[in-house]
């Protein structure tokens, strides 16, 4: 591939990738040698550039920090047994940040920027991408207001980044899910199809409650009657009743994950009954009481397929059927994370080549 996008590169002076052990990396904690910068100012992006990883200069007034006009992304890249950098669906990604930019009011980031830019950036460092086919790199774009401004309104500058985390296995520890019925992640009219920061910290304490509990984290349910289920934690949720695959329709209250919208698309291509509606916390309880809920499971980028093996809801605690015995989840999530790592055949053109 060429170089569309030009973009001015101060390379490290010596990399860090030695002092990294790639065995034993925690989640987020360790950054390649780079990262890319982009600055929005009298209407316009600059050109971007990439530079060596480190702080950032910011004033104590930035509307980001007092009011919160700050989105984020997150995606992967793997690297193939043919020793090859590839990228799943970047795209949907880029859509996705600008869907969030107009909702916090933020300008839009052109294609070329993002995708070009995450793709130069992670040629530079792709020494970075774990081999262990276990590991992967992280990929997180943001943007965040950079006036020096009290005045709650608009920022009139932003700042466009890209850093990226070598990421180690991720265990997939089975899941005690409580159905929360007094806190409230997003409400109609909100902001809860973004990937606003604010959404993240608003979750914090409802999720500490729970697990102080021994619970790992909630299902969300709806804001009015706290009776359809949303999400599980920072996950899309799924549910196996009888052979029919059950998912939250994407309304404004839900993440349209990229995972989500690939395991749907497997899932009907394997002639999976999929539907797409609500689900009530009595359908929830009746299909467990009756043993016709067969799996509870999340999907995103960071686990692929989270399993729920426990939902508690209100005094009641429902044991679900042994991982082992589960269909659907694991032969789709498996299918996925092949497409992912380049070991199965791409037909729908998900991943790019860096
Ligand atoms: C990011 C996220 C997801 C999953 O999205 P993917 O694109 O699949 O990683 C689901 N729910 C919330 C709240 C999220 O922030």
């Amino acid at each position: 591939m060429t170089d569309t996008l030009e973009i001015e590169i101060n390379r490290i002076e010596s990399s860090r990738l030695n002092d990294v052990d790639f065995e034993n990396l925690p989640f987020g904690k360790v950054f390649t040698d780079h990262m890319l910068m982009c600055q929005y100012t009298n209407g316009q992006w600059s050109a971007p550039k990439i530079m060596p990883y480190g702080n950032i200069p910011l004033s104590p007034a930035s509307s980001m920090i007092h009011y919160g006009q700050s989105i984020f992304e997150g995606l992967k890249a793997f690297r193939t047994e043919a020793n090859e950098v590839v990228v799943f669906r970047p795209e949907k990604n880029w859509a996705r940040f600008n869907a969030s930019a107009t909702r916090l009011c933020m300008p839009e980031i052109p294609k070329e920027i993002f995708v070009e830019g995450l793709r130069q950036l992670i040629n530079l460092d792709r020494a970075w991408v774990p081999n262990r086919s276990d590991s992967s790199l992280y990929i997180r774009p943001f943007m965040f207001a950079t006036d020096a401004l009290l005045g709650v309104k608009p920022s009139e500058t932003y700042m466009f980044m890209i850093i990226l985390a070598p990421v180690g296995p991720y265990y997939p520890k089975p899941l005690h899910l409580k159905i929360e019925t007094h806190y409230t992640r997003a409400a109609m009219g909100g902001v809860g199809a973004a990937k606003a920061a604010g959404n993240y910290a608003s979750a914090l304490y409802p999720a500490k409650l729970a697990q102080e509990q021994g619970i790992d984290q909630l299902i969300w349910t709806d804001a009015k009657e706290h009776k359809y289920l949303e999400e599980a934690g920072t996950m899309n949720m799924m549910l196996v009743i009888g052979d029919t695959l059950i998912t939250p329709p994407l309304t404004a209250t839900i993440l349209p994950g990229v995972t989500r919208d690939s395991f749907l698309t497997l899932a009907r291509e394997a002639g999976v009954n999929v539907e797409e509606r609500r689900i009530s916390t009595d359908e929830v309880v009746e299909a467990a009481k009756a043993g016709t809920l067969r799996e509870v499971f999340g999907v995103g980028t960071a686990a692929t397929i989270a399993n729920v093996v426990k939902i508690t809801f209100e005094d009641q605690t429902f044991e679900l059927p042994a991982i082992e015995t589960r269909k659907i989840s694991p032969a789709i999530g498996e299918k996925l994370l092949r497409i992912k790592k380049g070991q199965e055949e791409d037909t729908h053109g998900w991943n790019i080549t860096i």
